[in-house]
Order: structure tokens, then sequence, then C-alpha cells
């Protein structure tokens, strides 16, 4: 069975499809990390981002791999903190939006998901990597609320930026990006249930969430 989970930049995906997850004893796939693996090397590798070809070709043959306790894994290096570095949060969307690169994670995630049942949160899980996914939720919540609670975050985790108008630019420029692309954009799906959670807790939407999947 696959919960699809999807909704742009800070609005809580992760925390909610851990704990979704967990509720359920489903495994959890965070696409957001793929992409954000293939932005890292690119970076290490001095490839020009602007570059399709080049960038794809990273994607196809990176081996990426995930572990116990939301580790990841790039090529046999622990990447978990990298991946959630300012340099790839900066172009993370740019080689999100290649097709190739897009074409060669796809084969990933659906392998991934084959394994048994997974809560799968990203942009384009309801609509492209699991079209027939059980169950679609859609998470949306306004700018204002999605920084709050990613610089929030980024306090807690001390990592990333904590100014408050480069978090607030940074979401909205990678949300602009994954909407208007050609390939997979994101969009709710008509199928989804759409939840805004800008006025809920974490716990009333994983209640709304739970209640759903139970129907
Ligand atoms: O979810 P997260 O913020 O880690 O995702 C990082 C970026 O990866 C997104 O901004 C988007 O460009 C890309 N992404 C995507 N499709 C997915 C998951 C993430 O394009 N399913």
């Amino acid at each position: 069975m696959i919960i699809a989970l999807d909704g742009p930049s800070g609005v809580g995906k992760s925390t909610l499809a851990r704990a979704l997850a967990s509720r359920l004893q489903f495994s959890c796939l965070d696409t957001g990390a793929l992409y954000r693996c293939v932005a890292l090397s690119v970076l290490l590798a001095g490839v020009d981002e602007a570059n399709e070809i080049d960038v794809s070709k990273l994607a196809q043959t990176a081996t990426i791999r995930f572990a116990p306790q939301n580790k990841v894994f790039l090529n046999g290096a622990d990447v978990t903190d990298d991946i959630r570095g300012a340099r790839v949060e900066r172009i993370v969307s740019v080689v999100a939006a290649y097709p190739r690169v897009r074409a060669a994670l796809l084969e990933k995630q659906r392998e991934i998901g084959s394994l048994g049942n997974y809560v799968v949160e990203g942009r384009d899980i309801g609509s492209t990597v699991f079209p027939n996914a059980e169950c679609k939720f859609f998470l949306t919540a306004s700018l204002e609320a999605r920084t709050r609670r990613r610089l929030l975050q980024n306090q807690e985790k001390q990592r990333g930026s904590v100014d408050e108008q480069e978090v607030r630019n940074m979401l909205a420029k990678r949300d602009a990006t994954d909407a208007t692309r050609e390939a997979s954009p994101l969009v709710c799906p008509s199928d989804a249930v759409r939840i805004d959670t800008s006025d809920k807790t974490f716990e009333e939407v994983l209640t709304l969430i739970l209640n759903h999947v139970y129907e």
C-alpha cells in the first residue's frame, strides 16, 4: 500500500510522513532527499547545474541509499546533513526540473515503493510516481506559516538560514520553480485530499490524515 503526501516546501510533510509511517508501521520514503543527493553530486563534481546532460549523467550513476535513523548515503558517504545545506537548497529545484533527472529518479522511487507499505512524500507522488496510490494527500499552508516553521526547524537543528527574509525568499523561489516546470510540476492531483495546515496543529493534521486512511 502506498500513501502519497505531496505539497510545497516547509509545509511539514517530512515530520508528518514519519509520524504517519510510525503509527501505521509503514516505511517512509523522502523523495526530496533523492533530488537533494543529485544536487549535492553536482556541487561535488564541479559540474555546471545549467548543463542538463552532465547533471543527468550524475543522476543516472549516483548510488543513493537510505539507512536507519533517516540517514542518507550518496556513493557510500553519509550525506544526511550535507543535503540540507544552503548550497544544495539553491540549486535543487533547477536540477529537479530536468526530465532526464526525473526519469532516472522515477525508477528508483518505484523500485523502493514496490518493496512494501510506504508513506511517500514529495511533489509529484500522487500525480506521477504512484498515480494508483491507495491514499493521496496534498498539504498546503500560507507562505508566512511555512516560513515560520522552516525558521524554527533551522534554529532547532542549527542548520540552514535563520534570516526570515532569506528563508521566505528561498521557499517562494523553490515553489515557483517546482510549480512552473514542464516535467511533473507541483500540482494537487484531482483525487487527493487537500489539507490547508496553516492554522492547524501537527496533531490535528495527523488525526485528519489518519481518519481518511482508516475510512
Ligand atoms: O522536499 P524537499 O524540500 O527536500 O525537496 C527538495 C526539492 O526537490 C524540491 O524543491 C523539488 O525541487 C524537488 N522535488 C521534486 N519532486 C519530488 C520531491 C522533491 O521535484 N517528488
